[in-house]
């Protein structure tokens, strides 16, 4: 008998026929004699639906009232999962945030998750019921209700697996794991079958959606493993787990990318003390993640500072720049939308040299020139201009033979 925690998304619960399909999945679990918990999300689109209609309220709704709306997703697809069981003839309970005592901090709309009793889920497992738990709120410590962040279901399954120290936790979504590149783009992409979780942190930050990134990170640091897979068939799908032996001789695990990238120049800027940060100071001041950040030198005491923001900040960006541009001295500031960010990712470039070169002369042959560069221990990204995106995906995926399985190489 194992203790195992399932998370379903929104489009594995979109209605109601696909919850009891859902409902079924784990019945069958439970009659093998599994404890079950299932997390469950909103109806797909439903909380984009409540987001749109306080909007239609309030300019900026209040926090506290937006998550007392946002939590009333997964109150439905919970309950409504039970009665399904319920009506098959098992036993069920739902539970809500504040009901487990998934207790956050007063972060509204964004909270995080600081504790977790396991007792109640316990004791309900103990007497034969599956647990149903609704994913992505909490509860502060004065009682207000929270919500996690976007996507925050896959967090609230995961937190509950280290809670209750879960034999398993299963993601279940639209798509059959984590791929070796976007799908859509290269279609000889393959599923991979273990990724660690670092590979993992690096590919959902730059872009492959399958996992919430708060939940990689939550499943590094209390080791649960987690199995991400497909609703809608029986396939094994991606294993993310703590990085063995094997898992470095696979040089590559992945090729992935970002558009939503923004070049910003400072040109002639006097290379002295300080200039950095009040470049730099600003940016944070509003609120904006900078991510590559290169400095050349010029002749004659100047500087030339490039660094990357989020397309979606770029319009802020500037007025900020170019204000700060003024104050310093600098001859021009210069930016660019039109760039994308390439990146090859995995835990065996940390012993092996060579990836970065390869990179550069896939890259170089395919006649696309490199902006800027940035390097970790696990990735390599390349800047580009954004419509040599596909080309330089499918190229760099087929230069390190992603479309193969996993060849352990001994060394
Ligand atoms: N329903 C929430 C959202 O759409 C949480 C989740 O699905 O993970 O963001
Ligand atoms: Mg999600």
């Amino acid at each position: 008998m194992a203790l195992i925690v399932q998370k379903f998304g929104g489009t594995s619960v979109a209605d109601t026929d696909k919850i009891k399909a859902v409902a079924e999945r784990v019945m069958a679990l439970s009659k093998q004699g599994h404890q079950m918990v299932v997390v469950l999300s909103a109806m797909s689109g439903e909380t984009n639906r409540f987001v749109n209609m306080a909007q239609h309220m309030q300019s900026i709704p209040d926090p506290r009232e937006m998550d007392v709306l946002l939590s009333s997703g997964e109150q439905v697809t919970v309950s409504l999962f039970a009665m399904a069981v319920k009506a098959a003839g098992f036993d069920a309970v739902s539970l809500l945030g504040d009901q487990v005592k998934i207790q956050t901090d007063i972060m509204h709309t964004k909270a995080r998750i600081k504790s977790i009793n396991a007792d109640l889920i316990k004791e309900h497992l103990n007497s034969g019921k599956i647990v149903v738990v609704a994913g992505f709120q909490g509860v502060t410590e004065s009682g207000d209700i929270t919500t996690l962040g976007r996507g925050g279901s896959d967090t609230t399954a995961v937190a509950l697996a280290a809670a209750l120290e879960a034999d398993q936790c299963e993601i279940f979504t639209d798509v059959e794991g984590v791929y070796t590149t976007d799908p859509n783009i290269c279609a000889n992409a393959r599923k991979i079958d273990k990724i660690t979780y670092d590979e993992m942190l690096e590919l959902a930050s730059l872009g492959a959606k399958v996992l919430d990134i708060r939940s990689v990170g939550l499943a590094k640091k209390y080791k649960v493993p987690i199995h991400v897979r497909s609703t809608f068939t029986d396939t094994e799908g991606t294993w993310v787990v703590e990085e063995d032996k094997t898992m470095e001789s696979m040089l590559v695990s992945g090729v992935t990318y970002s558009k939503n990238e923004a070049r910003i120049t400072f040109a002639k800027v006097p290379d002295t003390p300080g200039i950095a940060s009040r470049i730099f100071n600003p940016i944070s001041d509003a609120g904006i993640v900078v991510d590559m950040i290169i400095q050349n030198t010029r002749a004659g005491d100047m500087t030339d500072m490039t660094f990357t923001v989020p397309r979606t900040d770029y319009e802020t960006a500037m007025k900020v720049v170019e204000k700060t541009a003024k104050e310093i001295g600098a001859e021009r500031v210069s930016g660019d939308p039109h760039i994308a960010k390439v990146s090859v990712v995995g835990v065996g470039m940390r012993n092996h040299s060579g990836i970065a070169t390869t990179m550069f002369h896939i890259l170089a042959r395919e006649n696309i020139n490199i902006m800027m560069i940035s390097t970790s221990e696990i990735k390599i990204s390349c800047v580009i201009n954004e419509k040599y995106t596909e080309l330089a995906v499918r190229a760099l995926h087929d230069a390190f033979e992603l479309e193969k399985e996993n060849i352990p190489i001994e060394d």
